[in-house]
């Protein structure tokens, strides 16, 4: 029987509450698997840890988890604290730490859900955004002077190599191609930013001619926030640059009926370091504590977990699960305009996939 070590990090707010929501869906499915079980180890990291320690992360944090198969994060972010330290501190520690370069987000209308577009059915939206997650605007180079004076300035370079551009390009371009419409558009902002921007429209061209039987095309960012609006069935894969993909992939959640529902893997696809699953939610503080959190968005993260751990029948159960259990509006939280708690959410998944005259249909 196979073990797989698990480190679970709920960090802040909500993530509290859906990370051992997420742990009780994954024991349930491991629960009746004869193949592998889960041993899960829980990190107290966060805002929490940072008010007693200074530090979000204790030194030597990343060695305690850098063995293990696979990481469940909650959030990260205080009111009390500036984001950019809980962030930094937590999140893109890990991210940046062990490389997951490939942040992939998926996106679709699941059973039961409302989308706030009135002209799209639920096949119309079907997209997996890929964000680039090492570097861009988010590489972390830049710095602030003369701090207080009227000659302050500050400085944030978006970085870009080949490297990484290549590497995500290649990954997209991949994913793509292992979706059945083969069809990917390359994000940009070639016409403002002609240096970095530039390369990564060259970069996709490159890497298109290793996929003749991808389709792809290119999109300015700002027309892509109207087209995911307008044609919404004119994409499919999505591949855009730290910070684009970062705005995009919100909006493709309100898209897609609500922020609780939509899940994220930080990839490391050559499977060096453990990769990190996630809701894209943040801590939400303003429903913290009171059951009103909707743990799908984790539940969905469990599933690309379960796909990168290579149990891929069991990640397709889950989400079979969690889609009888959208489907029923009495299984709503609140974001979605329903009553339903995050442990009612909960134990209707956790008593599909373990009730043996059901484990079938689920
Ligand atoms: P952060 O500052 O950590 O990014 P936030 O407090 O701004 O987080 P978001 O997660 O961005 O909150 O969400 C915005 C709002 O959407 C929340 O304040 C909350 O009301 C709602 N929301 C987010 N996630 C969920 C969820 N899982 N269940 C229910 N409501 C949610």
């Amino acid at each position: 029987m196979k073990t797989y070590e698990i480190a679970t990090i709920p960090g802040d707010g909500i993530g509290k509450e859906v990370v051992p929501a997420g742990q009780q869906v994954l024991e349930a499915l491991a629960k009746t698997s004869s193949t592998y079980r889960f041993n899960f180890e829980n990190f107290d990291w966060g805002a929490d840890y940072f008010r007693e320690h200074g530090v979000m992360i204790p030194d030597g944090g990343l060695d305690k988890i850098r063995n293990k198969d696979a990481i469940l994060f909650g959030s990260a972010g205080d009111p009390h604290i500036p984001d950019h330290i809980t962030l930094w501190g937590l999140r893109l520690k890990i991210c940046q730490g062990f490389d997951q370069y490939a942040n992939v987000r998926p996106t679709r209308i699941l059973p039961g859900i409302d989308g706030p577009l009135k002209r799209c059915g639920p096949d119309d939206l079907n997209w997996v955004i890929v964000r680039e997650n090492s570097e861009g605007e988010y590489a972390g180079v830049g710095g602030r002077v003369h701090q207080g004076h009227p000659i302050e300035a500050a400085t944030d370079v978006s970085m870009m190599t080949r490297a990484g551009v290549e590497r995500i390009m290649r990954f997209a371009f991949k994913l793509a191609q292992s979706r059945p419409r083969k069809l990917l558009t390359v994000i940009t902002k070639s016409n403002a930013q002609r240096h970095a921007m530039v390369m990564w429209d060259e970069i996709a061209l490159q890497i298109s001619k290793e996929f003749p039987d991808v389709t792809w095309d290119k999109e300015l960012v700002d027309a892509s926030t109207a087209r995911m609006i307008n044609r919404p069935a004119s994409l499919d894969t999505i591949v855009a640059t730290n910070l684009h993909a970062d705005i995009l992939s919100d909006l493709a959640a309100a898209l897609a009926g609500s922020l609780g529902i939509a899940p994220t893997g930080n990839i490391d696809p050559e499977h060096r370091y453990p990769s990190m699953f996630e809701p894209i939610h943040g801590s939400a503080f303003d429903i913290m504590g009171k059951g009103l959190a909707n743990p799908v968005g984790t539940f969905w993260s469990c599933v690309m977990m379960l796909d990168h751990l290579g149990e891929t029948d069991d990640a397709q159960r889950l989400m079979r699960a969690i889609e009888q259990v959208t489907a029923n509006r009495a299984m709503h939280t609140r974001d979605l305009g329903g009553i339903a708690t995050t442990a009612q959410v909960t134990q209707a998944v956790c008593e599909l996939l373990t009730a043996p005259r059901q484990r079938k249909a689920a």
